[in-house]
C-alpha cells in the first residue's frame, strides 16, 4: 500500500484563490472493504473527481476548452459559449462562465433530469429545451443551426470533437497519476463518454511508460443506465476517440454497476455516481485477473462524480 498518495486538491490555494485553482490535483483514494479479497501486491486506487469545484471530472475539460478558445481568439469578449450538454460538462461551463463573466447558452432535451436543469438555472445559464423525442442529436442540430446563423456571436465548445478536452487530461490527470503513484502505476482504467479522460490520461501514461496497460470500459448494451458513458458501437463516435489506444476494452453491465454503487456507499462511505461504480467494477476485474495470475498490480481508475445529481432515481431509492 502506498503511503504518500494523498495530496489535498486545494494544497496550493492561498488567500484570494479562484475556483479555477481548485480544479485538478484531486486526491487518489484507496479502499477498505471492496478490495479486501485482493493480495497485498495488488492495489486499486481512484481519483476523487467530485472534489473539483463543479463536482465532476468535467471541470478539467471545460476549463481547458475555455482557456484554449480564448488563447486562439475563438472566444472573444462579448461572445457566448454554446453547447448541447445536460451533463457534467454543461455544469462546468455554467460554473466557469459565471466566474469569468462569459455568457453560456446550452441546448438540452426537455427530459433532462430536474436536478441538472435546476443546477444550470442556478448558475444563470440561458437554457433552451429541445424536443425529447429527438434526444441529444436534436440538441446538437439546434446548436449547429444557431452557430451557422451567427458565427461571430457564438463559440461552439463541442466537447466531442475539441482536442482541448483530452489535452486537459494529458496535461493534468495523467501527470498527477504518475506523480501520485511515484511511477508505480501498472494499469489505468476508465469509462468512455466523450473519451477525453481515457485518451488524454492514457496517452500521457504510455509516454511515461509504454508498458502501462490502458483499459477502457463501456456499457455492455446500447440500452443502459450508465449515465455519462457511451456504448460506442451504437453511438455517434466522438471525433477525439481513438479506438487503438486502449490495450483492452471491457463491457460492464448496469446491474453490476448499480450493485457496486450501494457497496461503495455502505461499505466505504463513498456516495459516488454510477459511472464511478462502473469504474470500480472494471478495475476489480483487472485486479482479480492479476491476483489469479500471481502478478503484482497498481491499478488506478477515476471516479467522475458524486451521487448528488442522481438521487431522484435508482439505485439508491
Ligand atoms: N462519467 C460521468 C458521470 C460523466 O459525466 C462523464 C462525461 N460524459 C464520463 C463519465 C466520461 O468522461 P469522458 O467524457 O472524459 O469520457
Amino acid at each position: 500500500m502506498l503511503t504518500t498518495t494523498v495530496r489535498p486538491h486545494n494544497a496550493t490555494i492561498k488567500m484570494g484563490a479562484s475556483i479555477e485553482e481548485m480544479i485538478g490535483n484531486t486526491p487518489l483514494i484507496s479502499f477498505q472493504r471492496v478490495t479486501a479479497h485482493l493480495p497485498e501486491n495488488v492495489n486499486v486506487y481512484a481519483k476523487a473527481e467530485w472534489a473539483n469545484p463543479g463536482g465532476s471530472v468535467k471541470d478539467r475539460a471545460a476549463l481547458n476548452i475555455i482557456r484554449n478558445a480564448e488563447r486562439e481568439g475563438k472566444l472573444a469578449p462579448g461572445m457566448t459559449l454554446v453547447d448541447s450538454t445536460s451533463g457534467n460538462t454543461g455544469i462546468a461551463y455554467a460554473m466557469l462562465g459565471a466566474a469569468r463573466g462569459i455568457k453560456v447558452k446550452l441546448f438540452l432535451p426537455a427530459n433532462a433530469s430536474p436536478e441538472r436543469i435546476t443546477i444550470l438555472k442556478a448558475y444563470g445559464v440561458d437554457l433552451v429545451l429541445t424536443d425529447p423525442l429527438e434526444g441529444s442529436d436534436g440538441a446538437i442540430r439546434a446548436v449547429r443551426e444557431l452557430v451557422a446563423k451567427e458565427p461571430d456571436a457564438y463559440f461552439y465548445a463541442d466537447q466531442y470533437n475539441n482536442p482541448a478536452n483530452w489535452q486537459a487530461h494529458y496535461n493534468g490527470t495523467g501527470v498527477e497519476i504518475w506523480e501520485q503513484t511515484e511511477g508505480t502505476v501498472t494499469h489505468f482504467v476508465a469509462g468512455l463518454g466523450t473519451s477525453g479522460t481515457l485518451i488524454g490520461t492514457g496517452r500521457r501514461l504510455k509516454e511515461f511508460n509504454r508498458d502501462i496497460q490502458i483499459v477502457s470500459l463501456q456499457p455492455d448494451s446500447p440500452f443502459h443506465g450508465l449515465e455519462g458513458l457511451k456504448h460506442m458501437e451504437s453511438a455517434i463516435k466522438p471525433g477525439i476517440y481513438d479506438d487503438t489506444l486502449a490495450d483492452r476494452n471491457l463491457p460492464i453491465s448496469t446491474e453490476d454497476s448499480y450493485a457496486m454503487t450501494l457497496r461503495l456507499a455502505r461499505e466505504e462511505g463513498l456516495l459516488v455516481g454510477i459511472s464511478a461504480a462502473t469504474a470500480l467494477v472494471g478495475s476489480l476485474k483487472i485486479a482479480e485477473e492479476a491476483a489469479a495470475a500471481g502478478e503484482s498490480a497498481t491499478i488506478v481508475t477515476l471516479f467522475p462524480d458524486s451521487a448528488a445529481k442522481y438521487l431522484s432515481h435508482s439505485p439508491w431509492k
